[in-house]
């Protein structure tokens, strides 16, 4: 058996850390292929390499490159610290000669997983696998799968083992291409499906999904077993601990994913399944909720009789390339749910309503600005009576007025959205209902 485990930006901030992360992959002889992250923050106030590696690009002209400084010093140091046998010089002397003659920001912004999985490599004594050789994206920079399962047979499969950076692969012509931030989570499950392993551990610096926002709720229960689906609609929500690109691909194998502390490696944490799952012992596996919503609604009689109302309001999003979160209807009325960071720099809320009434022409059109919206999730409560009731009943003991309802068709959520000031009282009171 394989186990593939992805390290994140804080477990590689320094040599006690990597330490704690060479004992947790010795720990366990399946522990087979190891990604890891650029080192992250050591304190709060520390930048991570990552960021650093952003800003050099940015100064790449500079005579001074003071951010480039900070990396050098960094790395030289984690070097001595862990007394590895590797010229790191040299590398940081290359790397910093390269990116003065780059034309965009990845080749510098990969070099943090590169060297740090160098490093790891050489300290454990195991092959370091560059990123570069499997994972594939096509010459416009889109993930190339195709290639990468190619790739992946002739080159990673000849290894037993390796270490590899995540974050990056490379372009056909050579060049280093990066995934959107964080991204070295999505390196994990293409490495987890490559290798068919029998689990992806993620590593992190939490004891996996909480059933609540511990900013909001003090110590709120763990999460032990999640399913895709479920988790989709709680990350959507701001619960985000992994990459959400990173779980498209492992969603279509059945790899669970397991979402481990390595402050904590004794937790248990959360493992993320596949499976439709009826689970019987629970109705609601988490709630999740976000503030600074809008809702545009329209209203305009016999609605429904108008053939392509809806779609041309929404070419009107298309169009401005602002995506949408929920649209309720009624009859003769259609909310658009968008979250405001989707219209910072594109359209005003004012602008906006004011070219859906050129088009669609309705009797009523306004917008909600303050709205947060709270997602309740399970697939626990499909086919049980009563959820709904008590979501409400738990809002009204409160007396928080509830502004906006959704439920998918899976019944596998309830959305409401309340007032953003009501925001952290609803949780707490949907809390109170279903976990305490
Ligand atoms: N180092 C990259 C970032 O900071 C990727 C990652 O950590 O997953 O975004």
């Amino acid at each position: 058996m394989t186990k593939v485990c992805k390290f994140g930006g804080t477990s590689m901030a320094d040599k006690g850390t990597i330490e704690q992360v060479i004992n947790i992959i010795k720990s366990d002889d399946e522990r087979r292929f190891v990604v890891v992250s650029a080192p992250g923050k050591r304190y709060p106030n520390d930048q991570k390499i990552t960021d650093l590696l952003y800003k050099s690009f940015e100064e790449k002209d500079q005579e001074t490159q003071p951010s480039f400084k900070k990396i050098r010093k960094r790395f030289i140091q984690l070097v001595e610290d862990l007394q590895v046998d590797i010229d790191i010089k040299k590398h940081l002397d290359e790397i910093s000669q390269n990116i003065k003659s780059s034309k965009t920001s990845d080749y510098a912004a990969s070099r943090g997983e590169y060297l740090c999985a160098l490093i790891v490599a050489k300290k454990m004594d195991w092959p370091f696998i560059d990123a570069k050789d499997f994972i594939m994206f096509n010459s416009n920079g889109i993930f190339d799968g195709h290639a990468t399962d190619l790739m992946i047979k002739e080159k990673l499969l000849k290894y037993e083992r390796g270490i590899i950076g995540g974050f990056y692969g490379s372009m056909p012509d050579g060049q280093i291409k990066t995934f959107s931030r964080g991204g070295s989570d999505i390196t994990g499950s293409i490495v987890a499906m490559g290798v068919n392993a029998s689990v992806y551990e993620n590593w992190t610096d939490v004891n996996g999904f909480m059933t609540a926002n511990p900013q909001i709720i003090k110590n709120p229960k763990p999460i032990d077993i999640l399913t895709f689906e479920e988790l989709r609609e709680l990350s959507y929500m701001g619960a985000s601990v992994l990459h959400p690109e990173s779980l498209y691909p492992l969603r279509k194998s059945s790899i669970p994913v397991n979402i481990r502390n390595t402050f904590e490696p004794e937790n248990k944490g959360t493992t993320i399944i596949n499976q439709k799952t009826n689970f019987s012992d629970r109705l609601v596996t988490g709630i999740a909720g976000k503030a600074s919503y809008v809702s545009i609604v329209i209203s305009k009689s016999l609605m429904n009789n108008e053939k392509g109302f809806a779609r041309r309001v929404l070419s009107i999003l298309e169009k401005h390339d602002i995506s949408m979160e929920h649209l309720p209807t009624g009859i003769d009325t259609m909310s658009v749910v968008i979250e405001k960071n989707e219209l910072k720099n594109r359209i005003s809320v004012k602008e906006l309503i004011e070219e859906i009434r050129s088009v669609v022409n309705p009797d009523d059109i306004y917008a909600t600005e303050d709205l947060a919206m709270i997602a309740i999730v399970g697939q626990g409560m499909a086919n049980k009576i009563g959820t709904a009731a008590r979501v409400f009943n738990a809002l009204y003991k409160y007396q928080i007025n509830v502004r906006m309802i959704d439920q998918g068709s899976s019944e596998m959520n309830i959305i409401v959205g309340v007032s953003e000031k009501d925001l952290n009282l609803s949780i707490h009171a949907l809390y109170e209902e279903f976990f305490q």
